[in-house]
């Protein structure tokens, strides 16, 4: 049974009728999206998040993954930035999310699917917004202007390139699909900059990003310009090998990794079930 607080009920009583009590609501935290770059070689800024995090509260979500679930909704009544100092995304950013808390009504229609989110059904989030600038994280220009030269996944002064997701303007909807995936949560954007089709580069991304990650992991303190040093001089076909090799490594050892080091925040984690 999840502890509803006087202050939890007072937010979520912004929008629903005011005698609604603790028994009647369910209440869930989420992630809705970070600053790790994802599988576009596209990322939000730390601004962009505290900004999204305001535009999020207040928005409803629906729950994708079959039909009889396309009634159900659930709305986000906080939502707030919160950061992992252990952990660096794939550009050496610390890793930083928004966290956010949702409500639904418990009857009969959400019987199954409250049953389903405490038993920790996987599902990714995927949000939709608009942002008013895609910055090249290299050299700032505004990418909607046109492309500035600058390749996503290459690696410039010891930092991957991407493209920064900068200044929100609103926020739409946000969802739970099922994607079997351990990519982070997935994010819908209003436009893209329609860049040439970069596909190598953006494979790339996605290549050195997890062979930062499990490096990491497998040999934590190992200098991160070392790391992408490395990655930039390698080729496509030994950058996907490398992810493979250490991704399986670090699938056997991470329950050890788990025990050695002791996450405090433990039970603020237990959204992470939704993410992967
Ligand atoms: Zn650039």
């Amino acid at each position: 049974m999840v502890i509803i607080t006087e202050k939890e009920l007072e937010e979520i009583g912004k929008f629903t009728r005011k005698d609604i009590t603790e028994q009647e609501l369910y209440t869930f935290p989420l992630i809705l999206c970070d600053n790790e770059i994802d599988r576009d070689g596209e990322k939000f800024t730390a601004e962009s998040l505290e900004k999204l995090a305001e535009l999020f509260v207040g928005k409803t979500g629906i729950f994708d993954h079959n039909a009889s679930s396309k009634n159900q909704t659930a709305r986000i009544y906080s939502a707030q930035v919160r950061e992992d100092p252990s952990r660096v995304t794939a550009d050496g950013e610390t890793y930083t999310w928004v966290e956010a808390k949702a409500y639904m009504l418990r009857n009969e229609k959400n019987k199954d699917l409250i049953s389903e989110i405490e038993a920790g059904i996987k599902k990714e989030t995927s949000v939709g917004c608009s942002v008013k600038s895609i910055r090249c994280s290299v050299c700032g220009k505004d990418l909607r202007g046109g492309a500035c030269g600058h390749i996503k996944g290459k690696v410039y002064n010891g930092k991957i390139c991407c493209n920064l997701l900068c200044e929100p303007e609103d926020a739409y909807e946000w969802s739970f699909v099922a994607v079997p995936s351990q990519k982070n949560a997935g994010v819908i954007k209003s436009f893209s900059p329609g860049s040439a089709g970069e596909y190598e580069s953006e494979l790339r991304s996605e290549y050195i990003s997890g062979v930062i990650k499990d490096f990491s992991l497998l040999l934590p303190g190992i200098p991160h310009p070392v790391l992408t040093g490395v990655c930039a001089s390698a080729n496509t076909a030994a950058l996907k090998k490398l992810r493979d090799y250490l991704r399986d490594e670090a699938a056997k050892k991470s329950p050890l990794f788990r025990q050695l080091v002791p996450d405090e925040t433990e039970e603020t984690h237990n959204y992470s079930e939704f993410k992967i």
